[in-house]
């Protein structure tokens, strides 16, 4: 691919690829900035150690047109973009260096903001910030929204709502038992939003069993929980499955031991292949597309980025609204013939084409 990046670049319709180096520090690092349509690229940084040049590019590019899908279907006027730095987080990492890397996002001019991803902490974001002002996911002392998980776990549960109401017309979780995988940040707030709103029995697996311990004493007493081992998850009979640690977790493996009418969970890529779409669809099960469901922290945090300032109300206003595009993602599915995951995508490029054919005369 790098004899001919522009012409992957046009494949994906990408407009601009920012390739920093500084000596000093050792920042070698990639900005993709894949379209900005419907307003300034947003998307985190990640740090990895790549061995190829060739992979970091190809990881920002594709990250970065992910995160304007998302944004599009999300219904959020923001565009998408991503930054890869080239290392390993465990060993190469120094305040020169994100300070660096802040000045060439600062260069940029505020076409292109970052934020958390893999490989990278809130102490870096704090690093990049000192160098400039496009950052997202900021602790509430530099003018960031805060712990962003329970908002991200708000869009989970929202995603379940829309599917009850796609296959029962009823979205109340009352009554419902549903499987969690993980019990982390989000999986423990998508706990506790189901004990609030009275789901008869929830299964809970984590690798870590002191998070299990926490959600059995924190929620025991109001709703029953049950506790299984982590790959018991798959075999849970249950109404809706909830994963909420780790990507791939839908594949030929486990989608024909799930024993679930709908999937929706905050982990990003959660099918391993496209065609496990396709999958669940053949049997049956309703999948809202993880992009869409994991949405509401991001909706959260990008509000000060969309409107100048934060403002809580208006943000959690937004979060809700993502009930009714997956509601819409649906409807496009049944009426296209599409798995869901292709009508988000359809819907993300219908709004996408819509806005570029504005003109101002
Ligand atoms: P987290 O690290 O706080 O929690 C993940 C949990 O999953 C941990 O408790 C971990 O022990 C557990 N886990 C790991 N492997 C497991 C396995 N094989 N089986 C069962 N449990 C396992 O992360 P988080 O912030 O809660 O995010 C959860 C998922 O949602 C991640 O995929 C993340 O990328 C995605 N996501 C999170 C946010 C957010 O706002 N935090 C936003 C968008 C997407």
């Amino acid at each position: 691919m790098l004899n001919n990046i522009t012409g992957y670049m046009e494949e994906y319709d990408h407009e601009n690829l920012v390739v920093c180096q500084h000596k000093s520090t050792g920042l070698k690092a990639f900005i993709a900035i894949h379209d900005t349509t419907l307003g300034p690229a947003v998307g985190g940084c990640r740090m990895w150690p790549y061995e190829k040049e060739e992979e970091a590019v190809e990881d920002a590019l594709r990250l970065g047109r992910g995160m304007t899908y998302k944004y599009a279907a999300a219904g959020v006027n923001l565009g998408g973009g991503k930054a890869v730095i080239m290392g390993d987080p465990a060993k190469d990492k120094s305040e020169a260096l994100f300070r660096a890397l802040g000045r060439f996002i600062d260069r940029l001019g505020g076409t292109y903001y970052t934020g958390l991803d893999a490989g990278t902490v809130l102490q870096d974001m704090e690093y990049i910030r000192q160098e400039t002002e496009y950052v997202v996911t900021l602790p509430v002392y530099l003018g960031g929204a805060g712990p962003i998980s329970p908002y991200t776990a708000r869009s989970t549960i929202l995603g379940m709502k829309a599917s009850l109401q796609e296959l029962i017309g009823d979205s109340s979780l009352r009554g419902k038992k549903i499987a969690v995988q993980g019990a982390g940040d989000v999986g423990y707030n998508v706990i506790k939003y189901l004990v609030e709103e009275e789901a008869s029995e929830i299964t809970v697996t984590d690798i870590d069993v002191q998070r299990v311990r926490k959600v059995a004493d924190d929620f025991g007493a109001k709703t029953k929980i049950k506790a299984v081992e982590p790959e018991k998850i798959y075999d849970t009979p249950c109404d809706i499955f909830s994963p909420c640690a780790l990507g791939a977790v839908l594949n030929r493996d486990t989608v024909g031991r799930l024993k679930c009418k709908a999937v929706s969970g905050s982990a990003n890529n959660q099918l391993k292949e496209d065609s496990d779409g396709d999958l669940l669809n053949e049997r049956g099960i309703l999948y809202a597309p993880d992009f869409i469901v994991n949405s509401g922290g991001t909706i959260y945090d990008t509000d000060r980025i969309m409107y100048g300032s934060h403002n809580h109300e208006r943000a959690k206003k937004n979060v809700e609204a993502v009930y009714d595009k997956i509601c819409r993602i649906f409807e496009i599915a049944r009426q296209e013939k599409v798995i869901p995951h292709r009508a988000a995508e359809i819907l993300a490029r219908r709004r996408i084409e819509a806005y570029s054919n504005i003109k101002i005369l």
